[in-house]
């Protein structure tokens, strides 16, 4: 067992680059609230500066998981958690969770907690509460009762999950200390084991529109989270997805709402559908890996195909109108919303080929339109956005139309008719085919 704790030694050890036992850790995380502000982010910073090993990360994560409620899903086995790092135009996961949710013959269910949107990038929450009725704020005992009969629910993460993760972020955010691998890959993972499943996929994402910007740093996250959850004994993989660009053709709430269920009656096949299938594959192999492992069962094959035919036949779309009608929405109203209150088609000045639109622009615009939030108290336009006409690779022609901007009023659409115009990049050759998905971390 540790002697006595002193903080004083806990932050040179780091300072020193040392190595803390999980013991130490442990201390340091259950009694943060006798630390000083100045010494936790003294702690931070040597973090930040020099890092923590595996062991260490896999011990921040479990005493910052076990600082509130664990979850359990007992009795609702198998379940799989997906978590996405965060994107412009990502609504995979609303695609992710019907999906899986109608595999056949395996049962997958999934209790997914959610989060509303953070700086520029969208919010799962957000997007669905723009469908009039839809409930997002279910207790655990509600999300139990319908996981149980239909097999998925999605809300907010209303839980005391990861309290500890909190204070922390809180003192990282205004002191220089969010942007450390370590510290991400422990925040993120803390709240997936609270979260209580057995199976986790992650999608990193890299690029202008993400919170990494470069590949190599997303790999090293992925992999230090991979890590993590292994250590704490979970089936996990992660997926590294480019971010340069928005994912799929509509930016905003009620637009990416619309997109799903075009995506979802298998009519929009695009860039979003290569993710999200990618991601389904993982999963489902997933939830069988122990039995493999065990001998007691063939790993399934052709699963690719079989999750294609839930989209093309209907099924993934019949789960989801299940799912939206379970927690109160209603499609047939969402269908009778009134579009933005102006619409205007912004279109090239130049000719060429498509070889870059810029994600972070995207994003900054569309929370600049309304779809997001600057403080805590704003109210999100759920009907401002952006539809994107083209993407990278695509051939455009003078005065062709390039996207739609969603707005207010005609003077937000031409406040951002430059920005946007200088966000996409034409060049005269052809760019080479886009790899979309780069690596998974197994
Ligand atoms: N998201 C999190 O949950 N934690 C971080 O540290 C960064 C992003």
């Amino acid at each position: 067992m540790m002697s006595t704790f002193q903080i004083n030694d806990f932050i040179k050890t780091k300072e020193n680059s040392g190595q803390h036992s999980s013991e130490e850790i442990n201390f340091f995380v259950r009694n943060l609230n006798q630390f000083s502000q100045d010494e936790i982010t003294k702690w931070l910073k040597a973090v930040k500066a020099n890092d923590l090993d595996d062991s260490e990360t896999t011990a921040l994560t479990l005493s910052m998981a076990n600082s509130g409620t664990v979850l359990s899903w007992e009795g609702l086995e198998p379940t799989i958690d997906k978590h996405s790092t965060g994107g412009i135009g990502d609504k995979v996961t609303l695609l992710f969770v019907p999906l899986v949710a109608s595999y056949p013959d395996k049962r997958i269910n999934i209790p997914k907690l959610s989060g509303r949107s953070l700086g520029i990038t969208g919010g799962t929450i957000d997007k669905l509460e723009s469908i009039p009725g839809f409930k997002t704020n279910l207790s655990i005992e509600e999300i139990k009762e319908q996981v149980k009969k239909i097999g998925l629910a999605i809300s907010s993460a209303s839980a005391n999950l990861a309290p500890a993760d909190k204070k922390l972020y809180a003192i990282r955010d205004v002191t220089d200390t969010v942007d450390s691998i370590s510290l991400i890959a422990s925040s993120v993972m803390s709240k997936k084991i609270a979260g209580g499943s057995k199976n986790i996929v992650l999608d990193v994402k890299f690029g202008s529109g993400a919170f990494m910007k470069t590949f190599e740093d997303a790999k090293k996250l992925a992999r230090t989270m991979v890590t993590i959850g292994k250590n704490l004994n979970k089936n996990i993989k992660a997926i590294i997805s480019d971010m340069n660009q928005p994912l799929g053709y509509a930016i905003g709430n009620t637009l990416e709402i619309k997109e799903v269920i075009e995506i979802l009656s298998g009519k929009n096949v695009n860039d979003l559908n290569e993710v999200l299938i990618v991601l389904a594959k993982e999963a489902v192999a997933l939830v069988e890996v122990d039995l493999v492992k065990a001998g007691l069962k063939p790993a399934s094959t052709d699963l690719e195909n079989n999750l294609k035919d839930l989209l093309s036949n209907g099924s993934a779309l019949k789960k989801f109108n299940e799912f939206v009608k379970a927690q109160g929405g209603s499609l047939e109203e969402f269908n009778k919303l009134p579009k933005a209150k102006h619409i205007e088609i912004l279109f090239s000045e130049n000719e060429g080929y498509i070889h870059n639109i810029d994600a972070f622009t995207i994003g900054e615009v569309v929370h600049n339109l309304g779809a997001g939030r600057k403080t805590i108290l704003d109210e999100v336009d759920h009907s401002v956005g952006i539809v994107l006409y083209k993407k990278y690779g695509d051939k455009v022609i003078k005065n062709e139309p390039l996207l739609e901007i969603h707005s207010k009023n005609k003077e937000d659409a031409q406040l951002f008719k430059n920005k946007l115009l200088k966000a996409i990049k034409l060049e005269n050759d052809k760019p080479p085919k886009l790899k979309l998905i780069r690596e998974i971390i197994k």
